[in-house]
């Protein structure tokens, strides 16, 4: 059966704006996009310009738009798109200039992994653990008897170590639309499974100090899109959720984000209500509440602004159950 591919086109270098190119090719049983694209590019079109590599959903490369939606074109079945919308859109990863057609330029995307220092650091020391092995310089190993507890964390819903690469989270990811310096959830990601992995030894806590500065773990934006659009089913939105509760829980609560949390834990805490001016000062200081006013001032044109004090909790029992799970008793 035929059917029809419109592809987004672009060379920066002679075209004033993107177009759309469309071509007609056949399909067969098991067709995926990324084949339909092959196809085309060598009996059509050469010079239509897109990446891949393994076709088998592990290198991550041919990650694209696909009728709207991003997605590995090799994981992609033709008919269930021609089923659905009867015409195979693609276009180019958002959030992320274009070279050409359907390539864009991942030095941000890497930089921003690189940046949350993607290896092990520093060599585990304790007895334990080096009972079995007499290790090398430069050895990390761990032991099956530790995998089952200690590897737990990362083999959860998260699933962090299956990480492809392939950044369609970057792509539809909220928070770097409206902050292009934010690390976004690949690289945060990332930094939570080696945050979590026992064999490394970061004594200081320097990837998670790093992660929690501005542009990091608290500029997520939890519109849950990481999540959805992740084709190797990892929730990079809960592992940020996690690093939240392990900064908060190891103090390093010297960010904006960090410290609103703590003041509005302490606020419900200490008297019952919600207290929206002293959370707002506590967390950003005289700075934060005067940059905060246009924020407020358009809020309050649209009729959004909070009341400034809420009302008052009367059953705490409640509120001191859900402290005691987060381990926030301080804070009551
Ligand atoms: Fe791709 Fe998922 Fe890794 Fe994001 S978390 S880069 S969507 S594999």
């Amino acid at each position: 059966m035929e059917f029809k591919v419109r592809a987004c086109r672009f060379n920066p270098e002679t075209d004033e704006k993107p177009y759309y190119k469309e071509y007609t090719a056949e399909d067969y049983p098991g067709m995926t996009v990324l084949n339909a694209l092959i196809k085309i590019k060598s009996e059509l079109d050469g010079t239509l310009s897109f990446r891949r590599s393994c076709r088998s959903a592990i290198c991550g490369s041919c990650a694209m738009k696909i009728n709207g939606i991003t997605k590995l074109a090799c994981k992609t079945q033709v008919s269930h798109e021609i089923d659905k919308f009867g015409i195979i859109n693609v276009e180019p990863l958002a959030n992320m200039p274009v070279i050409r057609d359907l390539v864009v330029d991942q030095e941000s995307f890497f930089d921003k992994i690189k940046e949350i220092k993607p290896y092990l650091l520093g060599q585990r020391e304790d007895e334990a653990h080096n009972r079995f092995h007499a290790l090398k310089e430069g050895e990390k190993i761990s032991q099956p008897v530790y995998y089952k507890s200690e590897f737990q964390n990362l083999t959860g819903n998260e699933d962090t170590p299956n990480c492809i690469l392939c950044e369609c989270c970057y792509s539809e990811c909220g928070g770097v639309v409206g902050n292009k310096n934010y690390l976004g959830p690949a690289a945060l990601a990332k930094l939570y499974r080696y945050s979590e992995d026992p064999r490394d030894n970061d004594k200081n806590g320097s990837r998670l100090v790093g992660g929690s500065k501005p542009d990091g773990i608290w500029d997520c934006v939890h519109c849950q899109s990481c999540e959805e659009f992740c084709p190797k089913g990892i929730s990079p939105v809960k592992a940020i959720v996690k690093l939240h509760e392990k900064s908060v829980k190891n103090s390093i609560t010297f960010s904006a984000g960090s410290k609103h949390v703590v003041s509005i834990a302490r606020s419900i805490g200490e008297t019952g209500r919600l207290d929206e001016v002293k959370v707002a000062f506590e967390s950003g200081g005289i700075t934060g509440l005067i940059n905060d006013l246009p924020m407020a001032f358009g809020a309050g044109l649209k009729g959004k602004i909070p009341p400034l004090r809420h009302k008052l909790i009367k059953d705490m029992e409640d509120i001191r159950l859900a402290y005691k799970e987060l381990d926030l008793e301080d804070k009551l």
